[in-house]
C-alpha cells in the first residue's frame, strides 16, 4: 500500500505560493496547488497536503480499516471532519435505524471517529446533513484550501475559491495517514457565462446548458474556473450548484475565484476565524484569485441570455435541452451519436422529435448536495405555495441539512410544502442515490434537483430521472408533468 508517512507538513496552514511571491500572473489553481505542493513524486505525480479532509460512512470503513491494520493513527484529526449522509433514513431516523445495514455504517463511522479524535455531526448534533452542505454552512471550507472527500461531488467545495476535489477510497486512506493525496495537476478551462439570466433560469440552467454544450467528458483532465458576470452576480448557494456538476461534466475541480459575496457567507460561520482574524484572513482570501492575464489552457464563453429553463430526457446530464424545445433525432444526428441518443430515448420511452414540456411525471424530488440548500427550497416554496401537488404525484422535500431544515421551518417553509401535498423530511441524500428507503419503483419517471440520471440511479435499475432546477421539480409536482416555470408563476431569479 502507498502511504505517504512524512514529517509534519510545512503546509499546515495557508502560505503564499510561489506563483505570487513572484508576481506572475496566475490562475487561483496555480496558487493553490503550489501552496500545497509538498514534492513531486518519483511516478511523475505531486503530493499535495489537503487542507480539509471531509468524511462520511460509506466511502471511510475500508479506509479507517486498513489504517488500524497498520496500527497507523489519524494524521491530522483536527482537519478531518464527519458526518452521516448517505445512508440516512428521512422519514423515522430514531437508532438504531431500521434498516440493519445503515445502522452498522452509521455505528462504524461513530466508532472510527470517537477512536481517532474525528469531530462527528450525527444526527443528535443539529448540524447533520450532506457532507458537501455542511461544510460550507459551518465555514469549514474556506479560499484558499485544498479539500478532499470521498465523493466525487466535492467540488462542490470549489464555489469558495478552493481546489477541492473527490478522492476514492484508497486515497481517503492515505489522507487519513498522512493527510496527502498524490495528484497530477489538471489543466484549466475558464468558462465564463456572460450577461444576465432571464426570470425563471437558475443556476442549475447554467450547469446543464455547459456540461450539454461541452459534453459529459469534455472536463476530463481539467478543472474549470467559472466566471463572468452571470457566475459572480450568483449568489454561495448558486456557485455551488454550478461546481457541485462540475464532475458530471468531466472535470473532478471547478472553483470561483472568491470575492466580496465570499467573503460575506463567511463571516460568523462557526468554523470562520473571528474578530481581526477573520479580517486578516479576508486578505489572504483575496489575493488567491486569477489574477488579470494569467493564462489557461483553454476558455469558453457561455451566453448567459440565451440560457432557458433546462431539463435533461436522457440517462447523462449532457443530454438536456431547453423546457420549450424539442427531443433530438437520433436520424438528423451525425453517425457517432446516434446510437446513444437511441438508447437514451428508449430507455426513457420518450419519441424523437416530441416536445419534452407535457412529459408526465410520478414523483418529485427536491433535495440532494446540488439543490438542497435553502435558496433552493425557497425558490421551489414560492411555486408550491397555495397550489396542491398532482393527485398522481409523490412529492418530497429533503432539506440539505439539519440547519437548512430548520432555517426553512422557521421560515414556514416547510408548512407551504405540507400544504401543498410534498412530504417534509430529515436531512439526508435520499433519493438522489437512493441508499435508503427513498427510491422509485419499478418505471416511475422523476422530475429531480439531484445531479446525476444515470439509469438506476434512484434505486429501480428502470426507473427514470430528468434533472431540472428546484422551482421547475416543484411546477412539475404541482403539473404532474414538465411545464415551463417562467409561465407557471411568480419567480424570482
Ligand atoms: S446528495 Fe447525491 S451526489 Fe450529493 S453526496 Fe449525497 S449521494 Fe452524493
Amino acid at each position: 500500500m502507498a502511504f505517504y508517512k512524512q514529517p509534519a507538513c510545512r503546509h499546515a496552514v495557508w502560505s503564499v505560493p510561489a506563483t505570487i511571491r513572484s508576481q506572475m500572473p496566475a490562475t487561483l489553481f496555480q496558487k493553490i496547488w503550489d501552496a500545497h505542493a509538498v514534492r513531486r513524486l518519483p511516478n511523475g505525480q505531486t503530493q499535495l497536503y489537503v487542507g480539509l479532509h471531509l468524511v462520511h460512512e460509506v466511502t471511510s470503513p475500508q479506509a479507517f480499516d486498513d489504517l488500524d491494520a497498520q496500527g497507523w493513527p489519524v494524521r491530522a484529526p483536527h482537519r478531518t471532519f464527519a458526518t452521516i449522509d448517505h445512508i440516512v433514513p428521512t422519514r423515522a431516523q430514531a437508532r438504531p435505524f431500521a434498516d440493519a445495514m445503515a445502522e452498522t455504517m452509521a455505528a462504524r463511522l461513530e466508532r472510527n471517529c470517537a477512536r481517532h479524535g474525528i469531530p462527528l455531526f450525527d444526527l443528535s448534533s443539529g448540524a447533520q446533513g450532506i457532507v458537501h452542505v455542511i461544510g460550507p454552512e459551518l465555514g469549514l471550507t474556506q479560499p484558499g484550501m485544498t479539500i478532499a472527500c470521498g465523493d466525487s461531488h466535492t467540488s462542490t467545495h470549489g464555489a469558495f475559491g478552493a481546489v477541492a476535489f473527490g478522492i476514492g477510497t484508497s486515497q481517503v486512506r492515505d489522507v487519513l495517514a498522512s493527510q496527502c493525496v498524490s495528484m497530477s495537476p489538471p489543466k484549466v478551462r475558464k468558462i465564463s457565462v456572460d450577461g444576465r439570466l432571464a426570470a425563471g433560469v437558475f443556476a442549475k440552467d447554467v450547469i446543464l446548458s455547459i456540461i450539454g454544450a461541452l459534453g459529459v467528458k469534455g472536463g476530463a483532465g481539467y478543472a474549470y474556473e467559472f466566471a463572468g458576470d452571470a457566475v459572480h452576480a450568483m449568489s454561495m448557494d448558486e456557485r455551488m450548484t454550478i461546481c457541485n456538476m462540475s464532475i458530471e461534466g468531466g472535470a473532478r475541480i471547478g472553483y470561483v475565484n472568491p470575492d466580496d459575496t465570499t467573503i460575506a457567507y463567511l463571516r460568523g460561520r462557526r468554523f470562520a476565524p473571528s474578530g481581526e482574524a477573520f479580517e486578516r484572513a479576508a486578505g489572504r482570501w483575496r489575493s488567491v484569485a486569477s489574477d488579470d492575464g494569467a493564462s489557461y489552457d483553454d476558455e469558453v464563453r457561455i451566453d448567459g441570455r440565451a440560457i432557458g429553463p433546462t431539463v435533461t430526457w436522457g440517462i447523462t446530464p449532457g443530454q438536456s435541452v431547453q423546457i420549450d424545445a424539442r427531443l433530438p433525432n437520433p436520424g438528423d444526428m451525425p453517425a457517432d451519436d446516434r446510437a446513444a441518443v437511441t438508447e437514451a430515448l428508449e430507455f426513457m420511452s420518450l419519441r424523437p422529435n416530441q416536445p419534452i414540456a407535457g412529459t408526465k411525471i410520478d414523483v418529485a424530488f427536491i433535495g440532494s448536495c446540488t439543490n438542497g440548500r435553502l435558496s433552493d427550497l425557497r425558490e421551489a416554496a414560492r411555486i408550491a405555495s397555495g397550489r396542491r401537488v398532482a393527485p398522481h404525484v409523490r412529492a418530497l422535500v429533503v432539506p440539505g441539512s439539519q440547519a437548512v431544515a430548520a432555517a426553512a421551518e422557521r421560515e414556514g417553509l416547510d408548512a407551504v410544502f405540507r400544504d401543498a401535498g410534498f412530504e417534509w423530511r430529515g436531512a439526508g441524500c435520499s433519493m438522489c442515490l437512493a441508499m435508503n428507503t427513498d427510491r422509485l419503483e419499478g418505471r416511475e419517471i422523476c422530475a429531480s434537483s439531484s445531479n446525476r440520471n444515470f439509469k438506476g440511479r434512484q434505486g429501480s435499475p428502470t426507473g427514470r430521472t430528468l434533472l431540472m432546477s428546484p422551482a421547475m421539480v416543484a411546477a412539475a409536482a404541482i403539473a404532474g408533468e414538465l411545464v415551463d416555470v417562467r409561465t407557471f408563476g411568480e419567480v424570482t431569479a
